[in-house]
C-alpha cells in the first residue's frame, strides 16, 4: 500500500476537473488528478453549445443567470487557455456567430413563442423571424418549418478541443489513471481519498469533480446520471448549417452545432441529443439514432447526404435542481459538480469559483467585473450546501469553518 501527498487532489478529470486542476496550478499548488479514463464522461458527447438563452427554462432562472454570467467569460477564457496550452488562437472552436431556432410544425411554434416570452420575461434576447428570413440565413432549413426565431447570444465551442487543450495546460498535474473509491475522513474534515489498491492521497484540498459518480464519493453530493446520445456527421459544407441550427419537431428537441469548414470543404456536425432517466451504460440505443436522424432531417433535409461518423451516449451529471454545486461543501472538500446539461457552457464560471475557493485574485483576474459577477452567481445560485441535509456520510461532523470566499 503507497501514499502520495499533494496540495490539491482533483477526484475526476473531465471538462470540469481538469479546470480545477489548471486553475489550482496556477495558484501554485502540487495537483495529483485521478480518473480512470479522462474526457470520457459527458466531456466526450458533449456538443458544445453555449446557450443560456435557448437553455434557459421554465422555473429555471438561476441556471440562466448562471450560465449568462459564464458565457461572459468564455472569450477570455478561451484565449488564457490557449496561451497556456501553447496552441494558436481559435484552438478551442469557440464561435460566436449565433443560433437559429426552429420549430417544426404549429404546434412547435406555439412552443417556441412560450419560449420566447420566457426569454422577454428574463431579459434573454431572441426574436421571431418568418421561415423564409430563416432560410436566407441557412439556405438548407427545409421547406416545411412553420416558424424560426434568431438568439445573437447563444454560440459554441468544441468541448473535445477544450479538453485537449485543458489536458495540455494542467500537463504538470500527475495523473492516476484509477478511480476513488472514497474520500477519506479526519476530525469532521476531508483529507484525501483512497483508489481502488488501496493506495492514500493527502491532500489540503479535495476538488470533487467526478460528474454523475459524484454522489458516490460524497452523499452531499447528490448527481445522478442523465444519459444522452450525440451523433457526429461529416457533411459538405455548402449542405450543412454554418451556425448552431436548434429546433423541436412535434415536440422533439433536435440540434445541429456545425464545426468550422475544414480544408476539403467539409465540417464535421454534432446532432443532439437524447435525455433518458436510466443508469449510465454508454450503450447507444438504435432508437436513438434513428430518432435523431428523422427529426434532424426534417429541419435540414440536406443532411440526407452526410456521413455518419459516431455515435456516442454518456451521461450529464444533474442535480435535484439542476444547477451545478460548486464551492466548499465541507473543511478540506471543494465541489465543481453537477452542470448538468450545461457544463460546457459553465467552465470559465467554474474557474472562476475554483480561484475564488483556491484564495482568490488569482493573477488579478478575479478583479475584472465580468469575473466578479460570475463568483457571485456561484455563490448565490451553486452553493452546495444547499443540499446539505442529502448528507449522510457517516464521518464527517458539519464544518466549523468557512475556507475560501465563495459561500
Ligand atoms: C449528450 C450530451 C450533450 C451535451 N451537450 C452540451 C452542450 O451542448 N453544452 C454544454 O454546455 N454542455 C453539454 N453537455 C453537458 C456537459 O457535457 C457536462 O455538463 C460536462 O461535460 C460535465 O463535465 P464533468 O467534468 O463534470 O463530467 P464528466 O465529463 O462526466 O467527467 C467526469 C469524470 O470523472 C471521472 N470519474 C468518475 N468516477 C470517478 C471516480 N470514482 N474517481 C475518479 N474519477 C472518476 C470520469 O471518468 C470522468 O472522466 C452535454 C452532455 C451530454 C451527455
Amino acid at each position: 500500500m503507497s501514499s502520495h501527498a499533494c496540495d490539491v487532489l482533483v477526484v475526476g478529470g473531465g471538462v470540469i476537473g481538469l479546470t480545477a486542476a489548471w486553475r489550482a496550478l496556477e495558484a501554485g499548488a502540487s495537483v495529483v488528478v485521478l480518473d480512470p479514463s479522462p474526457g470520457d464522461g459527458a466531456t466526450h458527447a458533449a456538443a458544445g453549445m453555449l446557450a443560456p438563452v435557448m437553455e434557459a427554462g421554465f422555473g429555471e432562472e438561476a441556471q440562466a443567470r448562471l450560465g449568462t454570467a459564464s458565457l461572459a467569460l468564455w472569450p477570455a477564457f478561451a484565449e488564457a487557455l490557449e496561451r497556456a496550452a501553447g496552441l494558436p488562437a481559435g484552438a478551442v472552436g469557440l464561435e460566436t456567430a449565433g443560433t437559429l431556432a426552429l420549430a417544426y410544425d404549429g404546434d412547435d411554434l406555439v412552443e417556441l413563442r412560450r419560449t420566447l416570452a420566457l426569454h422577454r420575461e428574463l431579459g434573454l434576447a431572441s426574436a421571431e423571424i418568418t421561415p423564409a428570413e430563416a432560410r436566407r440565413r441557412e439556405p438548407g432549413v427545409g421547406a416545411r418549418v412553420a416558424g424560426a426565431a434568431w438568439v445573437p447570444g447563444d454560440h459554441q465551442v468544441d468541448p473535445r478541443a477544450v479538453h485537449a487543450a485543458l489536458a495540455a495546460a494542467a500537463a504538470r498535474a500527475t495523473l492516476v489513471p484509477r478511480a476513488a473509491v472514497s474520500l477519506t475522513w479526519a476530525d469532521g474534515a476531508v483529507v484525501g481519498a483512497l483508489d481502488g489498491t488501496g493506495t492514500t492521497y493527502t491532500a489540503g484540498t479535495v476538488v470533487l469533480a467526478a460528474g454523475h459518480a459524484s454522489a458516490s464519493l460524497y452523499a452531499g453530493a447528490p448527481t445522478r446520471a442523465v444519459p444522452g446520445t450525440t451523433l457526429r456527421l461529416d457533411a459538405a459544407a455548402d449542405r450543412s448549417p454554418a451556425v448552431v441550427v436548434r429546433g423541436t419537431v412535434q415536440g422533439r428537441p433536435v440540434y445541429a452545432v456545425p464545426r468550422r469548414v475544414r480544408p476539403d470543404g467539409r465540417r464535421e456536425l454534432v446532432v443532439g441529443a437524447t435525455s433518458d432517466e436510466r443508469d449510465d451504460d454508454h450503450l447507444t440505443r438504435a432508437g436513438d439514432v434513428f430518432a435523431l436522424l428523422r427529426d434532424v432531417r426534417a429541419l435540414l433535409p440536406e443532411l440526407d447526404d452526410a456521413v455518419l461518423l459516431e455515435a456516442v451516449t454518456r451521461s450529464r451529471p444533474a442535480s435535484p435542481d439542476n444547477a451545478p454545486l460548486l464551492g466548499w461543501a465541507a473543511d478540506g472538500l471543494c465541489l465543481a459538480t453537477g452542470h448538468y446539461r450545461n457544463g460546457i457552457l459553465l467552465t470559465p464560471l467554474t474557474a472562476a469559483a475554483v480561484d475564488e475557493a483556491l484564495g482568490g485574485a488569482l493573477s488579478g483576474a478575479n478583479g475584472r467585473p465580468e469575473v466578479r459577477a460570475a463568483v457571485e452567481a456561484a455563490a448565490r445560485y451553486a452553493d452546495p450546501r444547499r443540499f446539505a441535509d442529502a448528507d449522510t456520510t457517516a464521518p464527517r461532523t458539519a464544518p466549523t469553518t468557512e475556507r475560501g470566499g465563495t459561500a
